[in-house]
């Protein structure tokens, strides 16, 4: 999928490339969910690793410290692996201490 950003300022810029990644995700979603099996493989083959390097970019701008505390929420809980997180993982066992 070829995406183009239009020239702006950078408020402006930042919308429209917010707008293309959430277009092209949404096209990536709707091509695997309705797309026959040779069109899902073709999606995973070529859409899997841009998906991977794009959660490792966000985390690089969440680098935990060697306390385990983000750089970016300056906490010991992170907003954006909290996120990450409940979306890869959103079935996961209950803690042991039960909260
Ligand atoms: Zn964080």
């Amino acid at each position: 999928m070829e995406v183009s950003i239009p020239p702006g300022s950078a408020g402006a810029s930042a919308n429209a490339v917010d707008v293309v990644l959430r277009r092209h995700l949404a096209l990536l979603l709707a091509g695997v969910q309705n797309g026959d099996d040779g069109v899902v493989a073709r999606l995973a083959r070529s859409e899997t690793h841009r998906l991977v390097g794009a959660i490792r970019a966000s985390l690089r701008a969440h680098r935990l410290d060697p306390a385990g505390c983000c750089g970016a929420c300056r906490a010991t809980r992170c907003v954006l692996r909290d996120e990450i997180s409940h979306a890869l993982l959103p079935v996961r066992p209950a803690p042991a201490d039960g909260g």
